[in-house]
């Protein structure tokens, strides 16, 4: 649930009084552009903010923190809107759009990229992959940079080098109290900390310095399919696979009807398949060693694993995640694959109520459970992979069967959990009890960092961390 907020409105002197404060447009209802920045990839959201402030540097995100604070305006911040919870989006407030920000400058010599904050995880590989270099970043290209790494962030990299944000090597930050500070662990140690997984709760990242890494520019990837009926023993050979690959290969489960995608032969489309979406980041001659055996598993209904661009693999799941459809999503993180909840997870695959909907399970084993579960807020440094039940619709009045479908199979999934959660991953209805599972031992300090650095509870739209009552 949404804190209570304060529901100030904006009227024409208080826009007049913030609009020459700034340098980027802000907008009200009727304005071009309005809708089109509030309205965000899950459709159950429908929030209306008083007016939004599209951010062209720090100095107007500084300007907006600054005069929320002074005025008691509800806040939000969008980065590229893709929390499924949308707390990007303020109803009467005030929220800062990050999207105009979307410049990424690489050092190529250091491996460094500085990543501004309206960044699409695509703008980040683009650039990156210029130098034959990676951030670790997810699977939907057209995902906001800053919330994924603010919450943690995982993809096809994350077995070798860990969660997203522990990859971050400093940071850029408005405070709760109106300052520009850096976060890094030689400055403010105690805020780069919790902002490696802390979420929005601590201020407003205006740039992002991420570690990179060679990859590319050609790999080893794809998807390959199967029909469901062949599920059980393709996701064996794959928990098999997982079990005994090397950190570079990342394969993905997912099950589903099949969407009409051109690499999918057409009897099949419509059809229940199970779909392993493959990504080898070593080297070409070991990736195409090690997807042999995928390949020549059974009789696929399709298979682009191949040699082919890593953009191309970080963009490949794009088409089944468009912004506008409705979402609901029931996610833990899993300590190992048991073949009981693979069967579960195959049950309830074959009851799914929309054509767009999937179960999907992520491997993230490796590098970050390498770490000490108190290296920084994210911890889960038990997780070895990631289910995320998926329901994906398009019309309000299927709601109620959709949500039922998700939340029947996590009931009955959730007890194969590490008992954590991934924080992005949270809907808009799972509130404190959740969001503590999402943080374990670490959300006492997190509790102590936000009341030293927003003891007020400004930004409170995000899955928040109150501060201590003083
Ligand atoms: C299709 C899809 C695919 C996804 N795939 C992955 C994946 O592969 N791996 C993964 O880890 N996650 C994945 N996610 C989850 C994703 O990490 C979260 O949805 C994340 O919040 C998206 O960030 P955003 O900037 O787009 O979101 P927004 O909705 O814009 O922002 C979410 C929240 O982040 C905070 N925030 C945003 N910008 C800033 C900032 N500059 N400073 C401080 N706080 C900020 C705010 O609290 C805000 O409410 C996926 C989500 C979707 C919808």
């Amino acid at each position: 649930m949404i804190p209570p907020v304060s529901r100030t409105e904006f009227d024409r002197t208080t826009i007049d009084e913030l609009r020459p404060r700034l340098r980027g447009p802000l907008l009200v209802a009727g304005d071009p552009g309005y809708d089109d920045s509030r309205l965000i990839w899950n459709a159950m959201i429908d929030r209306r903010p008083g007016a939004i402030a599209r951010c062209l540097g720090v100095a107007d995100i500084l300007a907006s923190v600054q005069f929320a604070r002074e005025r008691g305006l509800t806040l939000s911040i969008k980065g590229g809107g893709h929390n499924i919870s949308g707390l990007a989006v303020c109803d009467g407030g005030l929220m800062i759009d990050l999207s105009l920000m979307r410049g990424v400058f690489v050092d190529p010599s250091a491996r460094v990229a500085h990543v501004q904050p309206g960044c699409l995880l695509g703008d980040v590989d683009r650039e990156t992959q210029v130098h034959s270099l990676a951030a670790v970043l997810g699977f939907v290209s057209n995902t906001g940079a800053a919330g994924l790494t603010v919450g943690g962030g995982f993809g096809y990299l994350t077995r070798r080098f860990g969660w997203s944000s522990d990859n971050l090597l400093s940071l850029d930050v408005v405070t709760a109290d109106g300052r520009v500070v850096r976060a890094s662990e030689q400055e403010n140690a105690d805020l780069f900390w919790g902002l490696r997984g802390g979420g929005g709760n601590f201020g407003v990242v205006t740039n992002f310095d991420y570690k990179l890494h060679p990859v590319g520019p050609e790999i080893v990837a794809g998807a390959i399919a199967w029909p469901q009926e062949d599920a059980p023993k393709v996701l064996d050979m794959w928990r098999t696979l997982m079990a005994n690959a090397p950190p570079e290969l990342a394969v993905t489960a997912a099950i589903r009807n099949a969407p009409p995608a051109p690499w999918i032969s057409q009897e099949f489309h419509g059809k229940p398949i199970v779909a392993l979406f493959v990504c080898h980041t070593g080297s070409v001659a070991d990736g195409e060693r090690l997807v042999a055996p995928i390949k020549k598993f059974g009789s696929p209904v399709g298979d682009v694993v191949q040699r082919r661009p890593y953009v191309s693999q970080q963009s490949l799941l794009d088409a089944t995640q468009p912004k506008g459809r409705r979402y609901y999503w029931k996610s833990e993180f899993l300590p190992t694959l048991e073949p009981e909840m693979i069967d579960k997870a195959i049950k309830y695959a074959g009851r799914i109520r929309s054509p767009h909907s999937m179960i999907v399970v992520f491997p993230l084993e490796g590098a970050l459970n390498k770490l000490p579960d108190d290296h920084s807020a994210m911890g889960n440094r038990d997780a070895a992979f990631v289910i995320n039940i998926t329901a994906s619709w398009e019309k309000a009045e299927d709601d109620a069967t959709n949500i039922e479908w998700a939340r029947a199979a996590w009931e009955d999934i959730r007890r194969f959990s590490t008992g954590g959660t991934y924080v992005n991953f949270l809907t808009e209805e799972e509130g404190s009890e959740r969001i503590k599972a999402a943080y374990g031992k670490n959300h006492a300090r997190l509790v102590e960092l936000k009341t030293k650095w927003d003891p007020t509870n400004l930004f409170r739209l995000n899955k928040n961390i109150a501060p201590r009552s003083t």
